[in-house]
């Protein structure tokens, strides 16, 4: 057997379900269409994952020989409907920066100490295109929704590259749209336009993006602030938002499936509630949202404020005493943000809560938001 049909194995017994090869050669069309949207990108291009660096894997590892693009099936099992609406399925699968002592971190590194221990050497923090990858690999192909679809799964999938210095057998690309023709139903969707035309979307105006990115000092201009249009249209979104996936009849196979249950998961959900995450104790963040998230979030913070916009977007009066609690938060931004939650609820209740909070608020952004918050009731 060849080297290249060991590391397929390999990997498909680790539980990837598809495994792929390319070769190490640049990525021009991506670096052009990062180039021509720069404005959109600017928080990626200048971030640490230099991925415009990284679409020319040999400009780092001039040895670059070959990328094996493995895919994960993050939809194996059923999510607990409590989550649903709340929290993309993808961080189900909890593996976005998982540490190597959790499972979907140790697959990872078994992956690599696989290829290391067959003679490769495999690049050390080179962030290649992985949907790219995996479409040049022959793994995956595109949606008009700009997620990448595998084959009998869906697109509820993540795809990680290992970048080696060894020839190996290359796959035939699979580098094309494959949605039926007249289908829109994921632009269509999208409460906030942010897929602008099929294979475009603006990140600045997606859900998923503000969830995560929008936090303090990231590259590019990206700030903590969501703007009010944004927030009105991101529901009950904490993190992440699958609905330009949701519609999609790519995965309504899998979508309607009945899947097993993952004890794990429903053990989360069980207490997994909005107030919970706004007035979010150290322990409550330890124990249900970093095992569920290891994720772009950097501090609770933003999972509080993510929550504030949730709770104002039920438009239910039974949050205000817990908004009114955020209210002292030791966070000017949750506060900030509880008072947008407050002003979008309305009426007497929250207004009271709203004036008193303002008579002690000497935070100049908490204070903005809560003057807004009064003007609009
Ligand atoms: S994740 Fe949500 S906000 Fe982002 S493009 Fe899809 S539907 Fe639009
Ligand atoms: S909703 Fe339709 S157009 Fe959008 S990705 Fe799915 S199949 Fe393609």
């Amino acid at each position: 057997m060849s080297l290249s049909e060991d590391i397929k194995d390999f990997g498909l017994d680790l539980g990837y379900s598809k495994v792929g090869i390319t070769t190490a050669d640049s990525f021009p069309t991506y670096i052009a269409e990062l180039n021509s949207r720069r404005d959109m990108y600017r928080w990626y291009i200048e971030s640490n994952f230099q991925p415009i660096t990284g679409a020319n894997p040999k400009s780092i590892m001039p040895s670059a020989k070959s990328i094996i693009a493995v895919v994960y099936d993050a939809s194996k099992e059923a999510f607990p409907e409590k989550l649903v609406g709340k929290i993309g399925r993808l961080y189900q699968a909890r593996c976005y920066l998982t540490p190597r002592d959790r499972i979907n971190g140790a697959r990872r590194q078994l992956m690599r100490e696989f290829l290391e221990r067959n003679g490769c050497n495999v690049a050390q923090r080179l962030v290649v295109p992985e949907r790219l990858s995996a479409a040049r690999a022959g793994v995956v192909t595109y949606g008009k929704n700009t997620f990448a679809f595998a084959d009998g799964i869906g697109s509820f999938i993540l795809m990680t590259a290992f970048v080696v210095n060894v020839e190996l057998d290359y796959d035939k690309p699979t580098l094309e749209e494959k949605c039926p023709p007249n289908c829109t139903a994921c632009i269509d969707a999208c409460p906030t336009g942010a897929l602008y035309e099929p294979l475009k979307m603006d990140p600045r105006r997606c859900i998923a993006f503000n969830t995560f990115m929008a936090q303090d000092n990231y590259p590019g201009g990206v700030t903590s602030y969501i703007p009010p249009d944004i927030r009105e249209k991101m529901g009950t979104w904490i993190h992440g938002c699958d609905i330009c996936q949701e519609v999609c009849p790519r995965n309504q196979k899998r979508l309607k499936a009945k899947l097993p249950q993952n004890e794990f998961l429903i053990k989360v959900a069980q207490d997994f509630e909005l107030t919970k995450l706004l007035n979010l104790s150290d322990e409550f963040y330890a124990k249900r949202v970093q095992p569920l998230m290891y994720n772009y979030i950097r501090d609770k913070k933003y999972f509080q404020r993510n929550a504030a916009i949730a709770l104002g977007n039920t438009g239910d009066p039974a949050f205000i005493p817990d908004l009114a609690q955020a209210m002292q938060d030791p966070e000017e931004l949750v506060r900030g943000y509880a008072a947008w939650a407050l002003g979008k609820i309305g009426g007497s209740q929250a207004r009271q809560v709203l004036e008193a909070s303002l008579a002690r608020e000497t935070a100049q952004s908490a204070r903005k938001e809560i003057e807004v918050a009064l003007a609009a009731d």
